[in-house]
């Protein structure tokens, strides 16, 4: 069994990003770059099929500029077994994201697309929920356990207050939360042997996808500053602080 995992090159999640003077979008010039943490979660979770000798091939593909290849020699030096670098030199928004994987699990036939909930630079939260819909597959989102069996996908999924389990016949999505694994460092043997392993290039119009993009952003704002706290001495004063300055009593 196949089993494809988008991965995305964002900002570090280290990284204190900076908006840019003019609010048009994050400043990017000289900032660490790395996969998207749910993406690692989705890798490992690939890899992990395959050492239980469920998954027989692991696919890495990104869409994005030609850095994104390093993020794809990452999963390679991971586990995965190949790459596909979908080249796009601009922004690109997650319905086109979900075009170009469908196309590429149409010609690839993965049982298996595992992506991240979502990436941390745009939080869409929308790619796998939109690959899902436009392949017809089952999705089994924000999952923290994923089984497979008898052609059948069980996942856990994180649900406000508690855990809901679905089955989901296969081919399926699923999309990754935080618990569901601790992703693995690539080793150095294995980041060598990674430097061979083959990374395709392609184009989106080898999908028949457009990428340009539907939508403006038409301003970034950093969240308000926070005031700094103040120490009250006694409990009736902080009482009277919640009633009068703050108002929330
Ligand atoms: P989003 O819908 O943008 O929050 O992204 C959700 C997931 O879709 C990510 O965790 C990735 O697995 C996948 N994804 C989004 N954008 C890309 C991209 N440019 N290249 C590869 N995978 C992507």
């Amino acid at each position: 069994m196949k089993v494809l995992v988008p991965i995305k090159r964002v900002v570090d999640y280290n990284v204190k990003i900076r908006v840019k003077a003019d609010q048009t979008g994050v400043d990017l010039a000289n900032v660490k770059m790395s996969m998207n943490p749910f993406d690692e979660i989705g890798v490992e979770e690939a890899i992990r099929l395959k050492e239980k000798g469920v998954a027989t091939e692991i696919i890495a593909v990104s869409v994005g500029p030609q850095e994104a290849q390093e993020t794809i020699r990452t999963a390679l030096a991971m586990g995965a077994d190949r790459g596909i670098l979908v080249k796009v030199a601009h922004e690109v928004e997650p319905l086109t994201v979900a075009k170009i994987l469908a196309g590429i699990a149409k010609a690839e036939g993965p049982q298996l697309i595992i992506l991240g909930k979502q990436a941390i630079d745009d939080d869409s939260n929308q790619t796998g929920q939109m690959l899902a819909q436009l392949l017809g597959w089952a999705q089994g989102t924000f999952a923290s356990k994923v089984t497979i069996e008898g052609g059948k996908a069980e996942v856990t999924r994180e649900v406000d207050g508690g855990l809901q389990t679905v089955r989901l016949n296969l081919p399926a999505i699923v999309t990754t939360d935080l618990r569901l694994n601790e992703p693995r460092y690539a080793s150095l043997p294995n980041i060598m042997k990674a430097k061979k392993k083959p990374i395709d290039e392609k184009s989106p119009s080898d999908y028949g996808v457009d990428p340009a993009p539907r939508l403006k952003v038409l301003k970034v704002s950093e969240p308000p500053k926070r005031k700094g706290g103040v120490k009250v001495k006694t409990v009736q004063e902080l009482v009277e602080k919640l009633k009068n300055e703050a108002g929330v009593i």
